[in-house]
């Protein structure tokens, strides 16, 4: 089977089309549709005539009904969903039932209960004469917003954009990572099934430069972007939107800190890292790709983390207890693989870890890497300044809270860090002192949909979830009626 677009409530196939290859085994998963420059044109035009009939004057509890309904109907669709997903990526299945596919859901069931409940503002305004006016505002569809996302968490990423875009009244049209079709491609069936209009919900596939991703982001016809991956990415999106001077939302990469003090719960903090570090195989923007120890536990922890990412269970993804994956593909095993070389030249000491695993069967031909812990690298070491985005960390010792805060701040990043003390008083300073749009303490990626999520520096520009993603998805209208 083909993996094709759907465009106005249709499926749409192209003649062009990629393999999209198993990060298990490196076999085919798929073949997927790529759209072209006309393909996309028709997906915006679809999306454009939806954003102006019907759908782009709904209220804000019929928009809301329709989020719950696409919502109970990812639910119907669960097993299909988490089998899609660990299909294209291999992460484990227990981790796609616990999270990834449940995200789906609750992000339409959050934005349907945001956009219901947030009011506009108003104000009675004394007017020259000595009267009344009445300002208020209404919360209008910016309308056709782009949506591209990338392969790590895909479904959940992508519907974390979609439902507050849908809450919102636009209409959209999504691009997938290429190495992550299938879950969207779900999505479609599953939006046509939800009853969402025709041309409210349209997804075209493809690659970025000279493919889908670039003829999306340049579309004149497109309002708004939201993106998620690569800050370089990003950039290049930001000059694509310049010329339009199109509202852009980026979610980013990050080299996020974690920060270990001597008086933290040592055993809650190594668990927590194994998991801030090793998750999804390291392929979190939230990963924690530098810690930072306090010099009388630093000798304990670095044994302890080295432990625990040795024993990380090396099973299939269909494997209930696997604590490993895949990374998405060769190419980014390359490059995965060319920053432990890398970490080694400049002067890492390998914990444990560094290279590739050997199983003597089909995973063979699978994209793994052997979770890693390093020690050693000297201050400004590229390995400890660039995102590697794979199962791997560095640790180095501190002495004081300050230089704590100093060392976590020396990054060009700025997504998430990691606190992990029992002192409270310095689990607030973190919060104020923490270059990071998110600050855990003594936890990680615990995330309520309610709250801002996004990143400062190269991690990111502006605020998604809760209210922050209808101040993004929607035009406010202020109307000043002067009541004389
Ligand atoms: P990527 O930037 O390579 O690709 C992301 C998406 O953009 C894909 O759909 C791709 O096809 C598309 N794309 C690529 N070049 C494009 C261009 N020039 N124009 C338009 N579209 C283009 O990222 P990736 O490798 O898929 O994902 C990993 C990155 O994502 C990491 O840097 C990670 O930190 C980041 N990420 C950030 C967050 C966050 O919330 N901040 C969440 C997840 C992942």
């Amino acid at each position: 089977m083909t993996l094709q677009h759907f465009i106005g409530g249709r499926f749409v196939a192209t003649a062009a089309t990629f393999p999209k290859l198993s990060p298990v085994t490196g076999d085919l998963v798929t073949d997927v549709c790529e759209a072209g420059a006309s393909t996309v044109d028709a997906a915006v035009a679809a999306a454009r005539a939806a954003v102006r009939g019907p759908w782009g004057r709904t209220s804000e509890q019929e928009r809301a009904a329709v989020l719950r309904r696409v919502a109970d109907e990812l639910e119907r669709r669960f097993d299909d969903l988490v089998a899609a997903e660990v299909a294209d990526t291999g992460k484990p299945v227990g981790q796609a039932r616990t999270l990834d596919i449940p995200r789906g859901a609750a992000n339409f069931r959050a934005f349907a209960d945001i956009v219901a409940a947030t009011p506009t503002e108003s104000f009675t305004t004394v007017t020259a004469a000595g009267g009344r006016a009445l300002n208020y505002a209404v919360r209008k569809p910016v309308g056709v917003v782009a949506i591209v996302v990338p392969w790590n968490l895909p479904l959940l990423l992508l519907t974390w954009k979609v439902a507050p875009a849908l809450a919102c009244g636009n209409a959209v049209v999504v691009k997938p990572s290429e190495e992550t079709p299938s879950s969207a491609t779900l999505l479609a069936e599953v939006m046509a099934a939800a009853g969402v209009p025709d041309g409210v919900f349209n997804l075209v596939h493809g690659f970025g430069p000279g493919s889908a991703g670039e003829f999306l982001t340049r579309h004149p016809g497109v309002d708004a972007i939201t993106f998620t991956g690569e800050s370089a990415t990003g950039s290049a999106i930001m000059r694509a939107a310049a010329d339009g001077v199109k509202a852009v939302s980026f979610e980013l990469g990050g080299k996020n800190a974690g920060l270990v003090f001597a008086d933290s719960d040592l055993d809650a903090a190594v668990a927590g890292s194994v998991r801030s570090s090793f998750t999804n195989g390291g392929q979190v923007c939230l990963c924690t790709e530098r810690l930072y120890v306090q010099r009388p536990v630093f000798d304990e922890f670095v044994t302890r983390l080295g432990a625990a990412a040795s024993e990380l269970a090396w099973g299939w993804p269909r494997d209930t207890g696997t604590g490993t994956m895949p990374l998405i593909s060769k190419r980014h095993r390359e490059k995965v693989l060319g920053y432990y070389d890398l970490a080694r030249a400049e002067g890492a000491t390998v914990v444990t870890g560094g290279g590739t695993p050997t199983f003597g069967d089909a995973r063979d031909g699978g994209a793994y890497v052997q979770p890693t812990v390093l020690v050693g690298l000297p201050a400004g070491a590229r390995t400890n300044r660039e995102e590697i985005f794979g199962p791997v960390c560095h640790v180095a010792p501190f002495d004081t809270e300050e230089e704590a805060f100093a060392l976590a701040n020396d990054s060009d990043y700025g997504l998430a860090a990691t606190v992990w003390t029992r002192d409270v008083g310095r689990a607030h300073r973190a919060g104020l002192a923490l270059d990071a749009g998110l600050v855990w303490v003594n936890t990680w990626f615990l995330r309520d949909l309610r709250s801002p999520f996004g990143g400062v520096k190269a991690s990111g520009v502006g605020r998604e979830g809760g209210v922050h993603s209808l101040a993004f998805y929607s035009e406010l209208t202020n109307v000043c009626v002067d009541l004389t």
